[in-house]
């Protein structure tokens, strides 16, 4: 059986971009997806970078958040040279209009077609030779004297040097105990470009322009298990408070809705190194509202531990 230096668990924007930092660290990487690359939160998001108002940004993250907007337009190019896929980063910029009426500008803010970064990463992986196992889910681990040595998977096993643990909002499941599912519901409406120049956003909802001209309206917090169906009651709410929000809203034809689920872990920050009881195993999971914006960060913290 051929091993591998690095295993990941999760093919989300995580473990893909862990996935292309390590490969490009000279490792040899194999990913794991119990359904198709880029398919869980990471395609159901907004993109926006970041969809926290900056003073809402828990402080023990700010740093890494700073490192992964340092590192966005690089990685994006870097992406879209080796995939052919452009990811659509731009720096769009957005407006805050609070409830109480005050508006607060960030003209650089950016935001990525996440779809298509999801496509673009997945297309890099397989461009640089990792070893891409779609339609596999990992059941549990195989440890040789309590230290991790493969993954045991519904396909087979696979042996590996280490293991990386990037099942987003499922990870509880393979030892990140305080990973929970957090349902967030987005709603997608028809524009013309232009129509909404920058990103809105409120206190209850945002509206994420793309360049075609389709307008994202996102999005629900919901505390409901694994439950992945989109609901009128979540599509009346968006809809209000996007009206609300931006008037013109209301004569848009809605084009699609559906939701994901956030990997949301008790504490301010995602888990990002070795798991603390388990050798040889990895967190990089829980990274709830903010997961899209902070990956390329989190991956080259990932990828330092391992190459150091
Ligand atoms: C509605 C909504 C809006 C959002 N908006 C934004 C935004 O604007 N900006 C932003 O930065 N973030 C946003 N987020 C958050 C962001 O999407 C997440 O933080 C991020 O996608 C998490 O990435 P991940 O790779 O950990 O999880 P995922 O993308 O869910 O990937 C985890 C993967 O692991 C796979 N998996 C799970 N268990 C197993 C197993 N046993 N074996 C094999 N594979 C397995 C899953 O199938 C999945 O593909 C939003 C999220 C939602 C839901």
């Amino acid at each position: 059986m051929r091993r591998y230096d690095v295993a990941i668990v999760g093919g989300g924007v995580i473990g893909m971009a862990c996935a292309e930092a390590l490969s490009r660290a000279g490792q040899s990487v194999c990913i794991v997806e119990k359904g198709e690359l880029g398919r869980g939160a990471s395609w159901a998001g907004g993109g926006m970078l970041c969809p926290l108002p900056p003073d809402h940004v828990p402080e023990p993250i700010r740093e890494l958040l700073a490192e992964s907007l340092a590192l966005y337009p690089e990685w994006c190019a870097r992406l879209q040279r080796e995939s052919g896929i452009d990811p659509e980063y731009w720096e769009c910029g957005a407006d805050y209009i609070k409830n109480d009426g005050r508006h607060i500008e960030y003209p650089r803010l950016a935001q990525v077609r996440n779809p298509r970064l999801m496509k673009a990463l997945a297309g890099t992986l397989r461009a640089r030779g990792v070893s891409v196992r779609e339609h596999s889910t990992a059941l549990g681990w195989i440890e040789a004297d309590g230290v991790v040595n493969g993954v045991r998977t519904t396909r087979g096993d696979i042996a590996c040097g280490k293991a990386v643990l990037a099942a987003g909002a499922w990870s509880a499941a393979l030892g990140a105990d305080d990973v929970r599912p957090a349902k967030g519901q987005m709603l997608l409406l028809r524009s013309t470009p232009g129509h909404l120049p920058r990103m809105l956003i409120g206190d209850e909802v945002y509206l994420i322009p793309r360049r075609d001209g389709h307008i994202l309206v996102g999005s629900t917090i919901e505390d409901v298990g694994f439950d992945v169906a989109p609901t009128a009651a979540a599509r009346t709410h968006l809809l209000a408070r996007a009206v609300r929000l931006w008037p013109p809203a209301a004569g848009l034809p809605l084009v699609a809705h559906w939701a994901g689920l956030r990997p949301r872990l008790a504490g301010d920050g995602p888990a990002l190194g070795p798991h603390p009881r388990t050798g040889g195993l990895w967190l990089a999971t829980g990274h709830f509202r903010i997961g899209l914006t902070l990956a390329p960060a989190s991956a080259a913290r990932i990828a330092a531990q391992f190459t150091n």
